[in-house]
């Protein structure tokens, strides 16, 4: 067994369908009396509802939340939020709206406590972004975590089934780089491998049927697993090139996440040999590459980059942004591996299947 650091990092997790009835018991248990309710202006009436299930207990709502937390929507939070004298913050949401909370946490120390209702995992680490002049800083901070995390499976059910399965491969993605990260451990290991193992089986069960309890149940608890991978060790390739395409293309986040994943697997497959085996056993498939497209395809997501906005001559700028500044990678990625960069970003725009 290789050499390992394992930080746990504290938080709260409360699971399962109907969980959110618990919302005032928690909010008690983190001895707030002024919960500030964030959501974005789709999810108002869900924040608006919690609101009233705290009664005196909630502050009052910020239902502004909206991508990639841009630095003048967290000062209208912030001063919000202090002008209400709020003491938590519960964001309800995907992760624009745990984003939001992390903004105000990390100038306050607000605990934040998350009601995740997508898959992206953000309410699992310490991670935050905001964008200022057109540009998303990210950094860490162990203030941003949320202290409680209240996961209740009926909130996903509104979820509509085009966005379930790119979330889901978003949250795949977290746990597929986690699986070969240079700080992997083996805890995270084994929450990496069953988060894959149940989302993947959660993803054709929700295109099925929307409301299948225990496909949103397995989505959940496998976003779960696949979030705390990311708030643990070090993400690659994919999210480096992720990142690019989402930060200097504007591309949807999960939708990029799920055409550059099985691309990015490809091309870490012969540097990665263990992980992938694992990838490939939690989707229960011969390949991590064709197993994730297949995954994608098969329930009516992207595979293709250009089907989701992006410009073939945007190609070779994104490979020169993607390998001027390379994470650490099983298979490196650098200046002098460009051409291989540009070549599986061609392959990611035509929706190529891995050989
Ligand atoms: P999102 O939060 O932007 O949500 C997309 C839309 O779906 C919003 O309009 C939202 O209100 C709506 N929505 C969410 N849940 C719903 C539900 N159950 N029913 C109906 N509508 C619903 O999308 P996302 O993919 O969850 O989050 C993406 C953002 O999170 C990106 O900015 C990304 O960078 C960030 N992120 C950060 C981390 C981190 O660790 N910091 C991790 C993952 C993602």
């Amino acid at each position: 067994m290789h050499e390992f650091i394992f930080n746990g990092q504290p938080s709260r997790v409360v699971f399962g369908v109907g969980a959110l009835k618990h919302l005032p018991r928690e909010i008690e248990a983190l001895g707030a009396t002024r919960a500030l309710i964030l959501s974005t202006p789709e999810q108002a009436k869900q924040a608006q509802a919690i609101a009233d299930m705290l009664g005196n207990r909630a502050a009052g709502i910020f239902p502004r939340a909206v991508m990639h937390v841009p630095i003048e929507t967290a000062r209208e939070a912030r001063e919000v939020a202090r002008e209400l004298g709020a003491d938590c913050a519960v964001a309800v949401g995907g992760g624009s709206t745990t984003g939001l909370g992390k903004a105000i946490a990390l100038d306050s120390g607000l605990p934040i406590l998350a009601i995740p209702t997508t898959y992206a995992g953000s309410e699992m680490t310490p991670i935050f972004g905001i964008t200022e002049a057109g540009m998303k800083k990210t950094g860490r901070d162990p203030r941003v975590l949320p202290r409680t995390v209240i996961y209740d499976p009926e909130l996903s059910v509104t979820l509509p089934v085009g966005m379930s399965v790119t979330s889901g491969l978003n949250a795949i993605a977290h746990a597929a780089e986690g699986l070969y990260a240079q700080d992997r451990n083996p805890v995270m290991d084994l929450m990496a491998e069953e988060g894959i193992a149940a989302i993947a089986r959660a993803i054709p069960a929700i295109q099925k049927d929307a409301h299948d309890m225990e496909a949103r149940s397995d989505a959940l608890y496998g976003a779960w697993l696949c979030g705390a991978v990311l708030g643990n060790v070090g993400m690659a390739l994919h999210h480096k090139l992720c990142h690019t395409l989402g930060g200097s293309f504007n591309l949807p986040h999960a939708e990029v996440h799920t055409v550059v994943l099985p691309q990015a697997m490809a091309f870490n497959e012969k540097a990665a040999p263990e992980a992938m085996k694992r990838i490939a056993r939690a989707l229960n498939t011969q390949s991590a590459a064709q197993g994730l497209f297949d995954l994608a395809a098969r329930n009516g997501a992207p595979v293709a980059l250009r089907d989701i906005g992006m410009k073939e001559e945007d190609l070779d700028k994104a490979a020169d942004i993607a390998v001027a500044n390379p994470y650490w990678n099983p298979r490196p990625f650098g200046r002098e591996q460009r051409g291989e960069i540009r070549d599986l970003l061609q392959r990611a725009f035509e929706g190529v299947r891995p050989d």
